[in-house]
């Protein structure tokens, strides 16, 4: 059976996944600036002898292995950028660059995809199907890699999709899925509140623009709590509000940005709109005029039902796998969410905590890690749903 062989297979090419891993964790490449990791990607997969194309929606690499029997094709996707973030780690294998980190683990998802396209070529008389191999660049900055790479022909051919994320506050094990929406929205907004300032004693010859960013920041909070469905769910902060003056000076100019969150294609629209309703509303009341922008950042990561629920059955099977856990939906934003939009599949996450160290430091963190072990559990996992597709 090419299932045990494949787990056989990963389980010897451990050790070189880590170093995969390893080397690219030393020589981690921002988010659209990615050069050298795109090359390594596509000689490793040449040497494998398989069908490479590079400059994928820009910097992407997508690599094909057609096996020698029919059947499906399956994308599995890794993304490989890394954050401006200051390594503060003492391993020997920290990052070699200033100020660049792989603080989120896209070196593991990388190394765990090539790992595991290895041990496909090796059992290619037995592969059914094709699999394409999706290395994406920059992830971690919308407006993303992954819809360029999609707009440049990456989902052409592809009936199912599958990808995970390490998951460094989950144990090592434990394999987290969830049918539906499964991560945010995650969008951004600005206002500028344009005033009239003047002197702090005289305050009825000024419109104060601090007052009324204030009056703002109190009535966009009724949103959530007064407009969105108590069923559904949105979140809007405010990480921003600029007005600096001396403190006899009334503020000509306030501005606010913030950040909404949404699983629901409705409410994330409602949302947009309300703002500007609030805005302008607050403004009218107060004589002032304002400018707002709301840009959407990544759609809600949606997955299908079938394909999670195979993968929820499939993955108890896997080996060192101890928990197959539904999980709840998370606030942050991921840009796997428009291949989902194109193709059926499923987002999972793979934990990769080390039980035996006390503090797992979160994603984004200057101390992040993960135990390495947990890119063997995703590379046979992604492997076990890509063959039962590629079947199908
Ligand atoms: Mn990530």
């Amino acid at each position: 059976m090419i299932e045990v062989a494949i787990d056989k297979r990963l389980d010897e090419l451990f050790s070189e996944m880590v170093s995969i891993r390893r080397h690219l964790h030393q020589n981690p490449e921002l988010s659209f600036q990615e050069v050298e990791t795109p090359a390594y990607i596509a000689e490793y997969h040449r040497r494998l002898g398989n069908e490479v194309k590079t400059g994928v929606g820009g910097r992407g690499v997508v690599a094909t292995l057609r096996g020698a029997q029919p059947g499906k094709t399956i994308a599995l996707r890794a993304d490989f950028d890394a954050l401006p973030i200051q390594d503060e780690k003492t391993v020997d294998y920290k990052s070699k660059v200033d100020g660049v980190m792989h603080a989120c683990g896209h070196d593991g998802h990388t190394a765990t995809l090539l790992g595991l396209a290895r041990a496909l070529v090796e059992n290619k008389a037995d592969l059914e199907g094709t699999i394409v191999f999706i290395h994406q660049h920059a992830e971690e900055y919308a407006p993303g890699g992954a819809i360029e790479m999609i707009n440049d022909g990456c989902l052409d051919g592809v009936d199912f999709v599958f990808g995970t994320h390490l998951w460094a506050t989950e144990p090592l094990g434990k394999i987290q899925y969830r049918s539906g929406p499964i991560m945010a929205a995650a969008d951004r907004f600005e206002i500028v509140v344009q005033g009239q300032g003047g002197h702090g004693a005289m305050p009825h010859l000024t419109k104060d623009a601090i007052v009324i960013g204030s009056q703002l920041v109190t009535n966009l909070q009724q949103l959530v709590s007064r407009r969105v469905d108590p069923l559904q769910s949105a979140v809007l902060s405010i990480g921003t509000f600029e007005a600096k003056n001396a403190f006899n000076v009334i503020a000509d100019s306030a501005k606010l940005i913030g950040t909404v969150r949404t699983f629901d294609e409705d409410v994330r629209t409602l949302m947009e709109n309300e703002i500007r309703r609030v805005v302008d509303g607050t403004c009218l009341a107060a004589d002032v005029s304002a400018t707002y922008s709301y840009y959407r950042g990544y759609p809600a990561v949606v997955n299908h039902e079938d394909e999670t629920m195979t993968l929820a059955s499939l993955a108890p099977s896997v080996p060192d796998v101890s928990d197959v856990e539904e999980m709840a939906p998370q606030m942050g934003g991921e840009d796997f969410a428009y291949y989902l939009q194109h193709v059926k599949g499923s987002f999972f996450f793979t934990g990769a905590r080390n039980p035996e160290l006390e503090i797992a430091y979160p994603h984004h963190h200057p101390k992040f890690d993960f135990d390495e072990r947990a890119m063997l559990i995703a590379a046979k996992t992604l492997g076990r749903i890509a063959l039962h597709y590629a079947k199908s």
